[in-house]
């Protein structure tokens, strides 16, 4: 059994590398999420944010948020596609 040091999991399967340092050895799952590419995408008409998902070639929207980037709202957000405001 490992125990990934990004999430905490136990696992026994073989473990996938970290990106961030190549070495750390980490479970699958963090290795997928790893993998995916998050940028944020600003739209000045709406004043709105993107969050969005590259994976391969699926470019995908995980969520928005009102404003401009901000990489604490995107942490929030991210995978959330209701936002709410008041
Ligand atoms: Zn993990």
């Amino acid at each position: 059994m490992r125990v990934c040091p990004i999430c905490g999991k136990k696992y026994d399967s073989y473990p996938a590398l970290s990106r961030k340092d190549n070495c750390t050895k980490i479970c699958p799952d963090c290795g997928t999420r790893e993998a995916v590419e998050v940028y944020t995408l600003y739209s000045q008409e709406g004043d709105i944010t993107f969050i969005m998902e590259d994976k391969k070639n699926i470019t995908s929207v995980v969520g928005f948020y009102f404003g401009e980037p901000d990489e604490e709202a995107t942490r929030i957000f991210r995978g959330k596609l209701t936002a709410e405001f008041e």
